[in-house]
Order: structure tokens, then C-alpha cells, then sequence
């Protein structure tokens, strides 16, 4: 028998536990952590709530959840409730799956003014992660600035722009559609270091700006490299900078009939932040030129007006007293996978924040090769029964699978019309839903 923890329930530990289940059958339990008492991580408070199609990828999670093989063992904190070396007592190998919770720093002046948001922070925020329920982002100036120009930024300038009537089908949670009903917001700007050819953007989600009710795109032709430029890109880049091209067509006259303006303000390095009475009211760049693909700065700056702020620049791993963790690139030491023998990484813990969903399903069969590997029939570790009683000595309170499905009836029951749920945003709440 092969005893596996599994620390994170998202993306990449469902992964991992699938892989593992079909390897190794019923000859291995596989256990499934969170610190939270609901599964999913990231396809929970990460995906937009408005993408709804993206989310419904935990269906295949709960299918492994569901096997005999699998449990789900919610509300414990690896670190404080049980440590890593005790896990490592009672379980052949500890998977962390624990993915890039922290927001990165742009480490410039002004960032700890009020009203800048880290996009872990904010989209967690929106999308009802108990950590950030009490963010209170404030509305109430007309200029909003997005830093970055991947998908996330994508994310949070569409859900900036939308009206409640394209929210209705989502799962964006009361706190954050209240908040945003009384916006006064009328511009996001998208704020990139480097240029059309660098962008981090997916043509699907980039697409999705030319849809929006009362928002629409702008690019400055000016911006843009002669056209001949983009055959060298690849195809889906090639694309993502064609629809740029296509936002710098839009005639002036669709932009005056859309209060929101999405403007995209590329070669600008930010190099502070103004405030005013504690709260932010302008971002300082440094015009950029590129040169080998990196942004260099010119000397000329000059202000983006700025009432609120999130830095979409990308995400670091939480370290672990005792696991090594390489602290230049934010994630666990480790190679492909493998910490030391009995200790792994897998997803985003593993190589830091890049990729899709799906590229986390091949990371987490790989992970099950490498534990394979080194722990062949296992070692007769106790396991489940070990930690189950662990867990009763200290007085633990495991939310299980059979519970969070209650939790999720609660929150089903409590949808607005004609959205999948309203999430619990405290810890408390949900456990209490269990009944
Ligand atoms: P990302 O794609 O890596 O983009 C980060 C952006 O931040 C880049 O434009 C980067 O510019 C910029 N940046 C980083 N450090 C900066 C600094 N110090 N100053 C100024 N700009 C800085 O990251 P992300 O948007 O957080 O997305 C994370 C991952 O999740 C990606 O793989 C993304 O595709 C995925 N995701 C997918 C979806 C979807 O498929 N719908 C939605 C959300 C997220 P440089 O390139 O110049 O470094």
C-alpha cells in the first residue's frame, strides 16, 4: 500500500490524485488537503466568475474526489495544524500542490497607498476567497489602472467593465456586485512595460473586449509595429496582436457611445505611486524602448491618473519552515518536481505561476512517475489511519467531501437568479452549512 498527501485541492493536486489513483489503484490512499473547508483552489476564487465554462472543469475533480481510493481532508492548515515532518512520518510521499498564493511586489514607491490591490488580493476579492472579503476596494473615481498585460489583467478589466446585466449568469459574489454597482469608473487602462509583441494575453480572452456592453478596447495605431512584423510571432500571439490591430480600428464614434473606455498603454514602466489623502490618484512611468525583447527605460516619465489600482504582475509560492524553497523565483527548490525523495511539488508550487489548467494535468501525472520512482510499494506508513488519529488528539475539525457537497447545496440554494451560487466568504459560514 502507497500513502499519498496531497497538499491543495486545486488544479494541480486533483491532478496529481488522479494520476495516482489510475497508477496505482486500490493499492494507494491518497489523501487531499486543504486549508480551507472547500476544494478547488484556484478554479474557486481564481477563474474569473464570469467564466463559468473554465469553472465546471471541478466536475472531472469531484469525479476523483469520489473514488474510493481518494478523500478530501478540508480545514487543516499543513504547518500549524500538522506539520511537514509528521506528515512525512505517517505518508510515503507529501505532493504540495499549494499553488502561488501571494502577490509579487513592483517594489516602486507609493505601493503601500490606499486602494492599490495586489491581483490575488482583488480577484480573490471578487471571487469570495475568505482572506480578502474585507478588501473594500473603493469605486468612486473615474480611473482604474491595471498593471500587466497577461490574463489576469484581462480579468480584471473585464470584470471592471461589466454591466450586472452580463454578470447575471456568474458567480461573482454580493459583496463585489454591490461595490461595483456604485462604480464611477470611466476608464481601466491596461499598463505594459513592453510592447504589442509582448504581451502575455490569450486571443480568446482578449477577444472578449470587443463584446462588452458599455466598454470598449483602445490602442493607439501608433503603437504598433508595421504589420509585416507579426509573421515572425507565433500563431497565437500573431493572433492576440491582430486583435489589437482590430481595437486600434474601432472609429472614435463606437468609443463615445460606450462610457468606459479599456485603454491599452503599452512601453510604460511603472516607477511610483502618487496619492492623496492616503489613497492612490496617480500611477509615474517611464517611457520604455525595447531592445532584445526587454523594456529599457528612455529618462522621459510622465502620470497616468490612477483611483484604484491592481498590479497584475504575477504571483509568488508560501515557503514552508523546513522544505527548501528558492526565494529569487517565488516556488519551491526543486527539479521537475522532486524537492527531495518523499517530499514533491507539482503546478504552479512547482514552476511558478505560467500556463493553463490544462497544463497542470500533465505536471500532475508527472509528479505520480517521480514518487513511483522512489517509493515503489511503499514503506508501511500508517497513512489515513495515522493521521485520523492525530488529527482527534489535537482536536481538529475535518471538513470531508460528504460535507463540502452540503456546502455546496448551500450555496446552490442560495444563488441569485440565474447564477450557479452564492459562495460562502467565511470560514465559519461554511462550516456551519455542513449542518
Ligand atoms: P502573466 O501572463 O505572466 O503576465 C504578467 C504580466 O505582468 C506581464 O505582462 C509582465 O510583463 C508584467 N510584469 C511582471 N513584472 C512586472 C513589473 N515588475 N513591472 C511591470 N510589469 C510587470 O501573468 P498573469 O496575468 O498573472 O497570469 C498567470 C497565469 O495564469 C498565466 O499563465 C495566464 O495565462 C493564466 N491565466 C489564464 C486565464 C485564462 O486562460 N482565461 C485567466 C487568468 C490567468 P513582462 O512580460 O514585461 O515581464
Amino acid at each position: 500500500m502507497r500513502h499519498i498527501a496531497i497538499i491543495g485541492s486545486g488544479p494541480s493536486g486533483y491532478y496529481a490524485a488522479e494520476a495516482a489513483g489510475k497508477k496505482w489503484g486500490d493499492d494507494a490512499r491518497i489523501d487531499v488537503f486543504d486549508k480551507l473547508p472547500v476544494p478547488y483552489g484556484l478554479i474557486r476564487t481564481g477563474v474569473a466568475p464570469d467564466h463559468q465554462s473554465i469553472k465546471a472543469v471541478a466536475r472531472r475533480y469531484e469525479k476523483t474526489a469520489l473514488t474510493e481510493n481518494v478523500r478530501f481532508v478540508g480545514n487543516v492548515t499543513v504547518g500549524s495544524d500538522v506539520t511537514v515532518p509528521e506528515l512525512q512520518d505517517l505518508y510515503d510521499a507529501v505532493v504540495f500542490a499549494t499553488g502561488a498564493p501571494h502577490d509579487r511586489q513592483l517594489g516602486v514607491e507609493g505601493e503601500d497607498l490606499g486602494n492599490i490591490f495586489g491581483s490575488a488580493a482583488f480577484v480573490g476579492w471578487y471571487n469570495g476567497h475568505p482572506d480578502f472579503a474585507a478588501l473594500d476596494p473603493d469605486f468612486s473615481g473615474k480611473h482604474a489602472v491595471a498593471i500587466g498585460m497577461g490574463n489576469v489583467a484581462l480579468d480584471v478589466a473585464r470584470i471592471l467593465s461589466k454591466t450586472e446585466g452580463e454578470m447575471a449568469g456568474s458567480d461573482i459574489v454580493e459583496h463585489a456586485l454591490s461595490a461595483l454597482r456604485g462604480s464611477k469608473l470611466e476608464t481601466v487602462t491596461i499598463l505594459g512595460r513592453r510592447g504589442p509583441h509582448q504581451i502575455m494575453m490569450t486571443p480568446k480572452e482578449l477577444g472578449e473586449l470587443m463584446h462588452l456592453e458599455r466598454a470598449s478596447p483602445m490602442v493607439d495605431p501608433e503603437d504598433l509595429p508595421p504589420v509585416d512584423d507579426d509573421l515572425i510571432l507565433e500563431p497565437g500571439l500573431r493572433k492576440s496582436v491582430t486583435l489589437l490591430r482590430d481595437f486600434a480600428a474601432i472609429p472614435a464614434s463606437i468609443h463615445g457611445e460606450t462610457p468606459i473606455g479599456i485603454e491599452f498603454d503599452f512601453f510604460a514602466n511603472p516607477v511610483s505611486f502618487e496619492g492623496k489623502d492616503g489613497k492612490v490618484s496617480a500611477v509615474e512611468v517611464e517611457k520604455t524602448v525595447i531592445e532584445k525583447g526587454r523594456a529599457l527605460g528612455t529618462g522621459e516619465t510622465y502620470r497616468v491618473p490612477a483611483d484604484l489600482v491592481i498590479t497584475c504582475i504575477g504571483y509568488r509560492s508560501s515557503s514552508i519552515e523546513g522544505v527548501p524553497f528558492d526565494e529569487r523565483q517565488g516556488k519551491f527548490a526543486n527539479d521537475d518536481g522532486r524537492i527531495l525523495p518523499g517530499l514533491y511539488c507539482v503546478g504552479w508550487a512547482k514552476r511558478g505561476p505560467t500556463g493553463t489548467i490544462g497544463t497542470n494535468r500533465p505536471d500532475g501525472y508527472g509528479v505520480i512517475d517521480l514518487v513511483a520512482e522512489d517509493i515503489g510499494q511503499g514503506n508501511r506508513k500508517r497513512g489515513r489511519e495515522g493521521f485520523d488519529e492525530l488529527a482527534a488528539a489535537r482536536g481538529l475539525d475535518i471538513v470531508t467531501f460528504r460535507d463540502w457537497q452540503k456546502i455546496e447545496e448551500a450555496e446552490a440554494a442560495a444563488a441569485r437568479e440565474g447564477a450557479p451560487r452564492e459562495k460562502f466568504v467565511d470560514i465559519a459560514d461554511m462550516i456551519a452549512a455542513r449542518g
